[in-house]
C-alpha cells in the first residue's frame, strides 16, 4: 500500500504529460517558456479574480520571496506557528528578522488567534524589546485553512503584514473563499507530494496587490529591472521551470475531481474512526473545505503512537509522523531560547499525532483495511 500513489495519477493522465513535456522539448523555451505564463494566469483565476500569481522554484522560495517584497529583516518579529515544516521559520532566519512562535489551536492544530494577539501584545509592552512587529506567516496545515477571520482581523489591528503559508492547503477554501487568497501574499507548493504536485520542486506566489506582485517578479530574477541585465535590487534565481509547468498544467485538469475524491477518502475515514473514544479525527470548521493534503489522527500518547504504526506496519500499512519536533525545540532554532513546555499544544500534538495513507487512488478495500486494524487495536 502506498502512503501517497503518484503512479495511479500518472496513469490516468500520462499521454497528456508526454504532450505537453514534449511540447516544451520541441519549443526550446526551457526558461520562462508560455506555459508558466499559462499556469500563473490559469491557477490565479482560480483562487480568485484579480489574483496575481507568480511562479516560482518552490514553496520555500516562495515564501523567502514573500518576505523580502515585504522587505523583513534584522529587527523584526515575524509570528509563526511551531508545528509546520521548517520551511515557514527557516526563510525568517534566513533574512535576518526573528521568529516568534505562537502555540496552535488544539483543534485544528492551525496559528491559534487568541495566543497570536496576546503574543503581539506582550511583544510589544516587553521593556527594552528591539524587536518591531512586522508579519506574521499563517499556516494552512494538513490542507485546512487558519482562521482568517480572525487572524486578518488581528493583523489589520496591529498593521502586521499576513503572509499565508497555502504549501498544503492549495483548492482549499474558507468561507466561500479558496486558500491562497488570504493576506497580503499567499504561498503555494508544487512538491510532488502536496495536493498539486509537480515532478520536481516549484512553487508560486497569490496577491491581489500589484506592486507587491511586481517586485517577486523582478526578485525571483535577480532582482531585474526593465530587462535582465538591469538590476535594480538584491534577488535570486527563483524562477519556476517550464518543464514543471508544463506537467502541472495537465494535472490540474483533474485537480478537482481529485480534491473529491480526497474529501471522499476523508469522509470514510471519519465515519470508520471517529466512534473510537481513543482516537481524535480532524475537524473541518462548518464552511471550510481541507485540500486533505494529510490525514492525521491523535492517540492518547506517544507509546500508544508506536505500537499502533508498528502495527499498521505489520499489514503493510504506511504512515508518518508530520511533525514529529515543533520547530521551537528544533536545534536550528537554539538561539531562539525557547524550552520545552513553551508551547504545549504544539508539542502533544507532536508527541500524539500521526497520518494515515491519503491520496485520491486509495481503494475501498485498503481503507477499510486501515480502518479495522485500528479499530482491533483498540478493541482487543
Ligand atoms: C512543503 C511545505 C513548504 C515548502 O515547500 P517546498 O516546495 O518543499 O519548498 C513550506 N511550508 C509548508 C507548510 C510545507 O508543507
Amino acid at each position: 500500500m502506498n502512503f501517497i500513489d503518484l503512479h495511479a495519477q500518472q496513469e490516468r493522465i500520462r499521454e497528456k504529460i508526454e504532450r505537453n513535456i514534449f511540447s516544451v522539448l520541441d519549443s526550446g523555451s526551457y526558461i520562462m517558456g508560455p506555459e508558466v505564463k499559462l499556469l500563473e494566469s490559469t491557477l490565479s483565476e482560480y483562487v480568485g479574480e484579480g489574483v496575481y500569481g507568480i511562479g516560482c522554484s518552490s514553496g520555500t522560495d516562495a515564501l523567502l520571496l514573500a518576505l523580502m517584497a515585504i522587505g523583513a529583516g534584522p529587527g523584526d518579529a515575524v509570528y509563526t506557528t511551531p508545528f509546520t515544516f521548517i520551511a515557514t521559520a527557516e526563510v525568517i532566519s534566513l533574512l535576518g528578522a526573528t521568529p516568534v512562535f505562537v502555540d496552535i489551536d488544539p483543534k485544528n492544530y492551525n496559528i491559534s488567534p487568541d495566543a497570536l494577539e496576546e503574543a503581539i501584545k506582550t511583544g510589544m509592552n516587553k521593556n527594552g524589546s528591539s524587536l518591531k512587529p512586522k508579519a506574521i506567516i499563517s499556516v494552512d496545515l494538513f490542507g485546512l485553512p487558519a482562521d482568517y477571520e480572525n487572524i486578518s482581523q488581528i493583523a489589520d489591528q496591529y498593521e502586521l503584514v499576513l503572509v499565508e503559508d497555502a504549501a498544503q492547503s492549495f483548492g482549499a477554501e474558507y468561507k466561500g473563499r479558496k486558500a491562497c487568497s488570504f493576506g497580503n501574499v499567499a504561498c503555494t507548493s508544487f512538491f510532488p507530494a502536496k495536493p498539486l504536485g509537480g515532478y520536481g520542486d516549484g512553487g508560486m506566489c497569490f496577491t491581489k496587490n500589484e506592486k507587491i506582485a511586481d517586485i517577486i517578479r523582478s526578485l525571483l530574477v535577480h532582482g531585474k529591472g526593465t530587462h535582465k541585465y538591469e538590476n535594480v535590487r538584491i534577488g535570486i534565481n527563483g524562477r519556476l521551470d517550464t518543464i514543471q509547468a508544463a506537467i502541472l498544467l495537465a494535472k490540474f485538469e483533474i485537480f478537482d475531481e481529485e480534491l473529491k475524491l480526497r474529501q471522499a477518502v476523508a469522509n470514510k475515514y471519519c465515519q470508520g474512526l471517529s466512534a473510537l473514544s481513543a482516537v481524535e479525527t480532524p475537524q473541518v470548521p462548518k464552511q471550510c473545505l481541507s485540500a486533505w493534503a494529510q490525514y492525521s489522527i491523535m492517540v492518547e500518547d506517544s507509546l500508544i503512537r508506536r505500537n499502533l504504526q508498528a502495527v499498521l506496519k505489520q499489514r503493510n500499512i504506511p504512515t508518518a509522523i508530520y511533525y514529529p519536533t515543533p520547530l521551537h525545540l528544533q536545534p536550528a532554532f537554539n538561539d531562539l531560547g525557547y524550552a520545552k513546555g513553551a508551547f504545549v499544544n504544539s508539542e502533544a500534538a507532536s508527541e500524539r499525532i500521526f497520518s494515515l495513507p491519503m491520496h485520491p487512488y486509495l481503494k475501498d478495500e485498503e481503507q477499510n483495511a486501515i480502518i479495522e486494524t485500528i479499530k482491533d487495536f483498540f478493541q482487543k
